[in-house]
């Protein structure tokens, strides 16, 4: 390690501790107000902000800056400018103006807008966040931004993200007022664990599916797979183990707090945990942490692969996105303290986020719903596409006797371990239900169904808007109470007993919840264009337009995008998957049964027995035959695909073309067992997982 951690710490930052090193105290403070409690920025501030920036930015080597923004397509865009000026007789200047800090217009006209915008008139401008520092990265300083079109329609992730922040904080400070607390600013703070697999860069490399679609299309199983476990929080091999660190100081440097490191259970599959932060900055620096880890990878001579499902048949890669919310205190609002039964405001946060949950269970699916994910969800790996929460024991205790309206008695605590030299361990509370979507984990709650890739705004945008809306509603009834105490504890009570069918502690992935799931009335949308037109049901435009989160142009343009979105994905994928078959897998194979059928032939010229290749060929034979059969099939799909809806496009997608899709990997799977290794076009699954 080059440098001591705190000293590398944010080096690429212009944070607290710059702003503060360089600027005058008052645009200091101003600016802080501003980022602490949301307050709207003084524009008079912005030069001083921008010029102090420019000059750390050139202290760091920076020549360029960009506004750095989240379109729709989930993903970070930037657009370099330098900061080259000219000045008299032929000399150039470094300059940055306040008005080039808080307003960009990219143009940008070939971002997702579905139809927001038309491309005539495409402006897009993009808008400094102040709450989510600057940094730099390759030279250039970055500037967190919202991107908006020239009519003020939001047309990225961000801006929606920072309206749902402002929700939840508003209605959480009402009910707060109630509970004596006199809190201006309420926030929620993510901490979202990163799955991901590293390969091989020359493999990856002969792979036009992983290099198309980031995941394989085809691969026949490994003989071996992850069934031994052994990979999970096993010893970090070398190669492995130098990526993770030169990825902690490139995090660090941005100012990342990456955390843990480790194996996860998949073959050359990992994970990384940052420490949780503020939603919005939580949020950046996750899409930045994708982006160095697939710049790190580089390096290492590897690909990390960020897609939800790489491989058939080992574990996909998601994103556990832990959340809760705190006071401007740092109180958190999700902590039940010692004694929780007897906890108001803990309780009645608690039962806001079940009634959320509840309530919008379809929301909350969609905002994890993609072509990608939908490959994890319910493929017991991965929780199924069923919201529930889990709370654990003593918390489903606590929340059983309210129901009931019995008083609450606390279980004896047991106690692990049990060897004399061991240190005693109390037993958790909340055990562990790695199986649940939305599982309590001591004083926040984990969202387990996001997929690796993913923008964790969408989900958070969801969550905030839903939570908010239940803790408007108690803060309405509440205002209205002459006795506080008995107000709550009814309302708390009626609401557990109203939601309490969203409550599960069980195995998540067994079928059996499935039909007790459907029991209970949950819905359970199984794929993405089974999820989407749900987008814009009534009740969840009156949410999103109720907070001032979205507008209903807004969501039908998200709506629209994202049908577009599975559709177009699964079309790359067909259409590679054709390319694949027809070029590279059926020549392979006709060209081993000619191989077979000339050797049988001279064998039985000079009268040696040809059994072997005769029944090779013969097998191979019919086999190639299925597999042009299935690939003519995809084909005629891809010709009929009816000019119809977003939703009905997508949905015939589902339907025919990945059915199609699946038919024709079976095919091309046998025949890789067939095809000697040297003949194969592309390395095979053992290639990928067990040589890095
Ligand atoms: P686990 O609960 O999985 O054993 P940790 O408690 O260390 O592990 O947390 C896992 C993730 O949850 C980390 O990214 C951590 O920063 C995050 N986390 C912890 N507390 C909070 C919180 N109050 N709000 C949001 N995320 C949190
Ligand atoms: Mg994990």
């Amino acid at each position: 390690m080059n440098h001591p951690v705190p000293e590398l710490f944010g080096s690429m930052v212009f944070g607290d501790a710059a702003m503060k090193e360089r600027l005058p105290k008052a645009v200091y403070q101003s600016l802080q107000q501003t980022i602490r409690e949301g307050s709207p920025l003084d524009p008079a501030v912005a030069d001083v902000v921008a010029n102090a920036m420019k000059d750390w930015a050139l202290s760091k080597g920076a020549t360029h800056f960009t506004h750095w923004f989240q379109p729709m397509t989930g993903i970070t865009a930037e657009k370099h400018d330098s900061f080259l000026t000219p000045a008299d007789g032929g000399a150039a200047l470094m300059e940055f103006s306040g008005k080039e800090l808080i307003k960009g217009e990219p143009d940008a006209s070939s971002f997702p807008s579905g139809g927001l915008r038309a491309t005539f008139e495409a402006r897009g401008y993009t808008a400094w966040d102040p709450t989510s520092y600057a940094f730099i990265k390759d030279d250039t300083l970055c500037i967190p931004t919202a991107f908006c079109s020239y009519t003020g329609e939001v047309l990225d992730k961000k801006t929606p993200l920072l309206r749902s922040m402002d929700a939840i904080s508003r209605e959480a400070c009402r009910l707060l007022k109630l509970l004596g607390k006199d809190c201006k600013r309420v926030t929620t703070t993510v901490g979202p664990e990163q799955e991901y697999f590293l390969i091989n860069k020359a493999d990856y490399a002969k792979r036009r599916d992983l290099i198309l679609t980031g995941r394989t299309l085809f691969g026949a199983p490994a003989p071996k797979g992850q069934e031994l476990e052994d990979h999970y929080f096993g010893t970090i091999r070398p190669r492995v183990k130098a990526f993770m660190d030169d990825l902690d100081q490139e995090l660090w440097k941005v100012g990342v707090y990456a955390k843990t490191e480790h194996n996860e259970v998949a073959p050359a599959q990992h994970e990384m945990a940052p420490i949780f932060e503020t939603t919005n900055i939580a949020t950046d620096h996750n899409q930045l942490t994708m982006e160095l880890m697939r710049k790190v990878a580089d390096r290492h001579g590897f690909v990390c692969l960020l897609h939800e499902k790489p491989f058939d048949g080992v574990n996909g890669s998601g994103k556990h996105n832990n959340w809760s919310i705190s006071t401007d205190t740092g109180e958190n609002l999700l902590d039940p303290g010692k004694t929780p039964a007897e906890n108001r405001q803990f309780l009645l946060f608690l039962t806001a986020v079940i009634k959320a949950v509840d309530e919008y269970q379809d929301l909350l699916r969609i905002s994890v719903a993609s072509a990608g994910n939908d490959h994890r969800l319910g493929a017991n790996e991965a929780p199924p596409a069923i919201l529930s929460v889990f709370v654990g024991d003593e918390l489903g205790g606590i929340l059983h006797a309210i129901e009931e309206g019995r008083d609450y008695t606390a279980a004896e605590t047991t106690k692990m371990t049990g060897a004399s030299v061991l240190p005693p361990i109390s037993k958790d509370t909340t055990d562990r239900n790695r199986t649940s979507p939305f599982a309590f984990t001591g004083n926040k709650f984990e969202f387990r169904m996001l997929g690796s890739a993913m923008n964790i705004a969408c989900a958070n945008i969801m969550l905030n808007t839903a939570v908010a809306e239940s803790l408007r509603q108690f803060a309405d009834e509440l205002e209205q109470a002459d006795d506080l105490a008995a107000a709550s504890a009814l309302l708390i009570k009626r609401e557990i007993t109203a939601h309490k069918r969203i409550l599960f502690n069980g195995n998540g992935y067994d079928d059996a919840w499935v039909t007790e799931a459907e029991a209970r009335g949950l819905s359970n949308l199984r794929s993405t264009p089974e999820a989407l037109p749900h987008y814009t049901d009534q009740k969840n435009v009156d949410l999103f337009v109720r907070h001032g989160v979205y507008t209903p142009a807004e969501m039908a343009s998200r709506q629209e995008i994202q049908l577009e979105e599975y559709a177009k994905t699964l079309a790359i994928e067909a259409l590679t998957m054709v390319d694949m078959i027809r070029r590279d897998i059926l020549p392979a194979c006709v060209s081993y049964v000619h191989e077979l059928s000339d050797t049988a032939a001279s064998k039985q010229t000079i009268g040696v027995d040809n059994t072997t290749e005769v029944t090779l060929a013969r097998t191979l034979s019919a086999a190639t035959a299925d597999l042009l059969t299935h690939v003519t099939d995809l084909e005629n799909a891809l010709h009929c695909v009816p000019d119809t809806d977003a939703a009905g496009t997508a949905m015939y997608y589902h339907d025919a073309v990945l059915a199609a899709m699946e038919a024709a990997r079976a095919d091309a799977d046998k025949l890789e067992s067939m095809v000697p290794k040297t003949r194969w076009p592309m390395p095979t699954y053992s290639d990928l997982l067990f040589y890095v």
